[in-house]
């Protein structure tokens, strides 16, 4: 961050080591304690040394350019591993950078947790003018799960174990942790510090649903005639696969993934009914949602939907039950012991479900599917290359390396890529999500890669590439097996209205059609190509995958490829005529 006219007083005393220590030492040790091995942040005042003690306890510590990417990549750590993941910032715009990250983890149930550097809250208080200051505490209240301040050092340790407790049990999501200057900078003994070092116990302890809310719930399913499974991304969040395979395939239920949730089951599978969700929508008379919301991307379970459906709803957030319709049979517990308690209910029962809804279901997905194939095989050959064309180069290769974990934003290149791109392993997908934001990718790709160590490809939009870019020199000082495919079409929603002689303004939605991507890749020292063909962009893919290095494709679409997503055309003017390709 920039170097204030005045820096700030530095710490009454320096500490003496090694029979010294600060603040900064008892946060790495607790960040340590807990079972943190990344932190992901920008350092700057005052929380450079921090960061340097926290590498010092061998956790590793992923230096970015931006404080909203550090935050996307631990939330997406939060999201693969179940743990949570760490951002440090500095204060004030740090703070704030970081703060829209971990806001959006908290409403995507991502544990997380956001520690930055922060003035002196006396001076705070007081509105005295402090470096950077900012009521950090207070800002970030109402947009996370729990803030936590340490004005000593005292606190640190239990700030962190509770902050860990936080971000993991019940419903998960982002903590905030405010981190004094004065806490950071305290001087200690270095064998006071160690004392209040502790190891918590149980930091997570799943809660079993009520046997009633199971009887009912098994009840309601074997009665069913037409049922069906809606898999959520809380679903791949717990980690249950097993249970979730085994209640699909012994009793055989076919099962609609949401966009994070693919793979879960595979795509491709026998019961996977994911071209069919209208059909599920309005003839399924019962629907178990397990680790979903029925909220705007459900049509908020009414409307498009049977009004005589039944629903049965797992969730470990009991204030989730009802929000838009009533839940015939909400069972309210930790995913794991739910799905226990309803397989061993379901033992030894018979499901009622009428053989014709599977093989209608199987029909549709046959149709639909080869509905889709004919579009890519239209697509195949278009030049300049149109989102089928590429995606269709895509999709084979991602399809034969079901172990490479793919992220994807975008419009177009959202929508199309997770329609085409079929996923057969769990949590192998991280996307828009919830909020359906733009600027996750390269942050997500970065934790993806970091968190898990597998290979990442990043399939972007131009215009989503552009919030989180610089990043990409991230990926490249971390040596990290990531791939970074850019769907240029010069443009949000597509590239139309370029004035190509620059005689007026560009049009709001128009980028950089002829912008040479790979350029920028360069310059950070990666492999880079500049395809415009889809056999181009194969070979280009295969050897990135190939290399285990960073890379970055830029893909050249045609500027009219795509168009305004989100069924809210209507609400925007026609491109204006005189503004033509
Ligand atoms: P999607 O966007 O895929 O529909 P949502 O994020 O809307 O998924 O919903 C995920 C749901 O999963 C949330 O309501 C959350 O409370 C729930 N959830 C998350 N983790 C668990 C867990 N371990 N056990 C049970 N429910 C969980
Ligand atoms: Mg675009």
């Amino acid at each position: 961050m920039a170097t204030p006219n005045t820096t700030p007083a530095p710490a009454a005393q320096a500490p003496h080591y090694p029979d010294q220590v600060t603040g900064m030492y008892v946060l790495a040790r607790a960040l340590k304690n807990v079972g943190i091995e990344n932190v992901y942040g920008l350092v700057g005042i005052p929380i450079t040394e921090a960061a340097y003690l926290i590498q010092g306890q061998g956790i590793r510590f992923v230096g970015f350019r931006h404080e909203q990417q550090a935050g996307m990549a631990a939330a997406t750590e939060g999201f693969l591993t179940k743990k949570p993941g760490v951002l440090m910032t500095v204060s004030s715009l740090g703070f704030m950078n970081g703060l829209t990250a971990t806001a959006n983890a908290t409403v995507n149930c991502y544990p997380m947790i956001q520690i930055s550097g922060a003035s002196d809250p006396t001076m705070v208080d007081m509105n005295m003018g402090t470096y950077e200051q900012l009521d950090q505490f207070n800002t970030a209240k109402p947009v996370v799960k729990a803030v936590f301040r340490c004005s000593k050092a005292e606190d640190i340790p239990s700030a962190v174990a509770r902050a860990y407790r936080a971000a993991v049990s019940g419903r998960p999501g982002g903590v905030y942790i405010d981190m004094t200057t004065p806490a950071l900078g305290q001087v200690m003994n270095r064998e006071d510090a160690e004392k209040l070092l502790y190891q918590p116990v149980d930091v997570y302890s799943p809660v079993a649903p009520n046997q009633q809310s199971v009887d009912r719930a098994v009840e309601i399913l074997s009665s069913a005639k037409r049922p069906a499974i809606l898999l959520g991304k809380g679903a791949a969040y717990a980690q249950v696969d097993d249970k979730i395979k085994t209640l699909v395939e012994k009793y055989n239920i076919p099962y609609l993934p949401m966009s994070m949730a693919k793979g879960l089951m595979p795509d491709a599978g026998p019961l996977s009914a994911l071209s069919c969700r209208s059909t599920i929508m309005k003839e399924a008379d019962v629907v178990m949602v397990i680790g979903a919301r029925l909220n705007w991307m459900l049509s908020f379970g009414k409307g498009k939907w049977n009004p005589a459906i039944k629903f049965i709803q797992l969730d470990v957030e009991p204030q989730e039950i009802d929000v838009n319709v009533p839940i015939a049979a909400p069972v309210v517990g930790d995913m794991g012991l739910a799905l226990d308690a309803i397989l061993a209910k379901l033992e030894g029962k018979t499901m009622s479900t009428d053989p014709a809804w599977l093989t209608s279901l199987q029909a549709e997905t046959k149709e639909k599917n080869a509905k889709f194939s004919a579009r890519l095989q239209a697509n195949k050959d278009a030049s300049p290359m149109d989102h089928w064309t590429a995606i269709g180069a895509i999709k084979p290769i991602l399809e034969s390396n079901p172990d490479i974990i793919l992220v994807n934003e975008g419009a177009n290149t959202l929508d199309d890529t997770r329609d085409a791109v079929d996923m057969s392993l769990p949590r192998h997908r991280v996307d828009c999500a919830t909020w359906a934001i733009m600027g996750m990718g390269i942050g997500s790709a970065i934790g993806a890669a970091v968190a898990t160590g597998k290979q990442v490809v990043a399939v972007e939009g131009d215009s989503a590439f552009g919030f989180s870019g610089m990043d990409f020199s991230t990926i490249c000082r971390f040596n990290l097996p990531v791939t970074v495919v850019i769907l240029n079409n010069g443009g949000i929603y597509n590239g139309i209205g370029v004035p190509l002689d620059k005689t007026s303004d560009p049009a709001p939605t128009t980028l950089d059609i002829h912008a040479r991507y790979d350029k920028l890749g360069e310059a950070f020292g990666a492999k880079t190509y500049y395809v415009t063909t889809p056999e181009q962009l194969t070979q280009a893919l295969n050897e990135s995958i190939a290399s285990k290095k960073p890379s970055l494709i830029d893909v050249q679409l045609a500027a009219d490829s795509g168009k305004e997503s989100g069924h809210i055309g209507y609400l925007n003017p026609a491109p204006l005529q005189d503004i033509t390709v």
